[in-house]
């Protein structure tokens, strides 16, 4: 089968290789569509934390299911995502109903090989059904259950003020989530068209262009001077994360789903008198993709707006590149493979 490696930053190979022998307790998926997204790039950058090379990147997958090993409930042919974060089941994560952030988590993609293949053989466990959506929604589930998950952690209730800082495909899943919660969604980003896009798309509540708005004034007018109670990083900029923390409001939760390399740095009496809350938000879980499975039923997301860039296969390695320019307005691109 055909495949596409990242061997160091900044190359992409294609090769060939023998599909996978499906091990017991596991289920061969034959790949229709890739979403690419800012972990991809970031490790084809060479600046994602926890990462290393040679390495077949890809976690945002649909396929159909060819050979449903062991898989209780599937069937050979249905279409299918998967849960791309392969856990332990004993260790203190798994054991406290957080799989999502197991001390072994094996990220599809990330840890071990992923998606840029033609079949793929992923632990049965990880099986999500298609339900009906398209291989291009099913593609979408996971990046939309990054969100929803950090704003499950932010626990958002009706009628809050929810600061969204980053308006990339992780970004605006988190916006959309957080306007199904209920949240008043403020997105805060530094280009124009991506906020134009979460107005007259996603439905924000307002926006804030943090390059030419006085971003404290804004905010304080838009929340009658409470400032939001829930702020959510998306943009994994070190820059960002540590301006966000002056945005909260007294009482509120500051939940970073955006991971960068470096130390964050905030003021202790700023954030002690405000009785803040500081929290990560790693992944997803499986309720989290039911959630998105289910909104997305129910036409509350439809995320195949974020879909501006669309290449087959044997085109990735060569308009990968261009992806990494904001300029080109790509928010997500998606791949398909032939016999998609
Ligand atoms: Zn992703
Ligand atoms: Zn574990």
């Amino acid at each position: 089968m055909k495949i596409l490696a990242c061997t160091e930053p900044g190359t992409l190979v294609y090769g060939e290789k023998e599909a996978p022998i499906v091990q017991p307790g596991e289920s061969l998926i034959q790949i229709k569509r890739i979403g690419i997204c800012g972990t991809d790039l970031h490790a084809f950058e060479g600046t994602q934390p926890f990462f290393s090379y040679p390495r077949i990147l890809g976690h945002e997958l649909s396929g159909e299911l060819v050979a449903p090993n062991g898989a209780e409930g599937f069937e050979k042919g249905e279409a299918v995502t998967f849960i791309p974060y392969f856990n332990c089941g004993h260790c203190i994560g798994c054991r406290s109903g957080k799989p999502n952030c197991c001390t072994s988590i094996k990220v599809c993609g990330v840890h071990i090989d992923g998606g840029m293949v033609e079949y793929l053989a992923v632990p049965s466990y990880s099986l999500v059904h298609g339900e009906g959506l398209s291989y291009d929604e099913l593609a979408l589930v996971e990046p939309l259950a990054i969100g929803a998950h950090g704003v499950r952690r932010a626990a958002v209730q009706p009628g809050e003020y929810v600061l969204v800082i980053g308006a990339g495909p992780i970004g605006l899943g988190t916006m959309e989530f957080a306007r199904i919660a209920g949240g008043k969604v403020i997105a805060m980003d530094m280009n124009e068209g991506r906020l134009a896009f979460c107005k007259d798309k996603l439905k924000v509540y307002d926006i804030i262009n943090v390059t030419d708005d006085d971003v404290m004034a804004k905010l304080n007018e838009i929340t009658n001077g409470d400032m939001p109670t829930v702020v959510i990083d998306c943009t994994g900029s070190q820059r960002a994360i540590n301006n966000g923390f002056q945005y909260m409001a007294h009482g509120a939760r500051y939940v970073l789903v955006g991971l960068q390399k470096g130390d964050i740095c905030f003021s202790h009496p700023e954030f002690h008198k405000r009785e803040a809350t500081l929290m990560s938000s790693r992944n997803a879980t499986r309720a989290d993709f039911e959630h998105v499975i289910a909104s997305m039923k129910k036409g509350l997301v439809d995320p195949v707006n974020y879909i501006t860039h669309r290449v087959q296969f044997d085109e990735v390695a060569s308009a990968f590149k261009s992806w990494l320019d904001p300029a080109t307005g790509v928010i997500k691109a998606m791949v398909e493979l032939p016999n998609g």
